[in-house]
């Protein structure tokens, strides 16, 4: 399976990629199993609000309590979140963890960090995250554009609480997806997601908004929550033999339709603004190889930027970006072919 860069690996990301690689990890990852071999943990009945508490972090033997609870899929959630502060080595002990976050948690929304300036809570629940939801399993199951539905049948294998497996796929998946978890007082996006309307910061609205404007949406019942998702993308396939029959090369199409754009709208739109957009698009999503998905992905992006979406009113354009994504589709494949080699 070919590993998944998105963002630059940080260092609790890569522990847990290769704690996922070395034990063979897949999903339900067995997390007792798993934390047992680091830490001796005791489940225990404490009045406190504390979901989980890390101890001996230095010493031979660590011991983590977990409070015991009846979802246990939180408690996965907690006994991951504790291994990583055994395992991360510049965490110090802390009295009270907080899980409620259930993943990565966006810029933004900052802990404040400890002595030595590292915000361990976030690491640790990132930590949390790439192990029970191994981003290669996300990989398998969200290659590139996937019905919502079905990602998320598949999954709810990985046994975790609906906000903190949408959150991993949200930041997975490709930009057009949004989701609402019931109990969360926030949505769920991937990255690059535009909202195409003003929203004045309710969660009422906010629902209202994301049915009238994605093109599909439907709610269903994901780990025993009620989940909400929104497409805002529509899936594209590339027709090559549309390629041949028209004959023309792509730089040429593109040519002819941003001259006629300008004619038209009076703009002063230039190729290469259009080129630098499909780069900036694609960069940071090296992972997709699919031409359907890197067509789909274009369509969105070029539809939800103002300065470019008139230009998909034209049949050539609609053309140039398919042929495009049928070009970088082949290098892409071809560079994995020759890496693999
Ligand atoms: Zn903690």
């Amino acid at each position: 399976m070919r590993p998944v860069e998105l963002k630059a690996d940080t260092p609790e990301r890569q522990l847990a990629a290769t704690l996922v690689k070395r034990l063979n990890l897949s999903p339900p990852v067995d997390i007792f199993d798993v934390a047992s071999r680091h830490a001796v943990i005791e489940e225990c009945d404490w009045p406190s609000s504390c979901d989980g508490v890390a101890l001996g972090l230095n010493s031979a033997q660590p011991k983590i309590y977990l409070k015991k609870i009846v979802n246990r899929r939180r408690m996965r959630f907690t006994l991951a979140h504790e291994l990583g502060h055994v395992l991360l080595p510049w965490h110090v002990e802390t009295i009270q963890c907080d899980v409620s976050k259930g993943g990565e948690v966006e810029e933004g929304q900052s802990e404040t960090p400890n002595v030595i300036g590292v915000t361990q809570e976030l690491q640790a629940n990132t930590f949390a995250s790439h192990l029970l939801v191994p981003r290669n399993f996300l990989s398998e199951i969200a290659p590139g554009y996937v019905d919502s539905p079905d990602v998320l049948a598949r999954l709810a294998q990985a046994n975790v609480s609906a906000s903190a497996g949408v959150m991993a796929l949200a930041s997975h998946l490709p930009a057009g997806y949004v989701f609402l978890v019931r109990g969360m007082p926030r949505m769920m996006r991937s990255s690059g997601t535009e909202i195409p309307f003003s929203w004045d910061g309710s969660l009422d609205s906010l629902r209202v908004g994301l049915a009238s404007t994605s093109v599909r949406s439907g709610s269903l019942t994901h780990q025993d929550q009620y989940v909400e998702w929104f497409e805002f993308f529509q899936p594209e396939r590339v027709g090559e033999s549309s390629f041949d029959s028209d004959g023309r090369k792509s730089s040429e199409i593109l040519s002819a339709v941003v001259e006629s754009f300008n004619l038209a709208s009076g703009a002063d739109l230039k190729m290469a603004s259009v080129a630098s957009k499909i780069g900036g698009v694609l960069s940071v999503r090296r992972d997709i190889d699919d031409s359907g998905a890197i067509y789909t992905l274009l369509v969105y992006k070029f539809r939800s930027d103002a300065r470019y979406a008139g230009l998909l009113e034209s049949e050539d354009f609609l053309l140039y970006l398919s042929m495009k994504s049928s070009e970088i589709s082949r290098a892409r494949a071809g560079v994995k072919a020759g890496r693999s080699r």
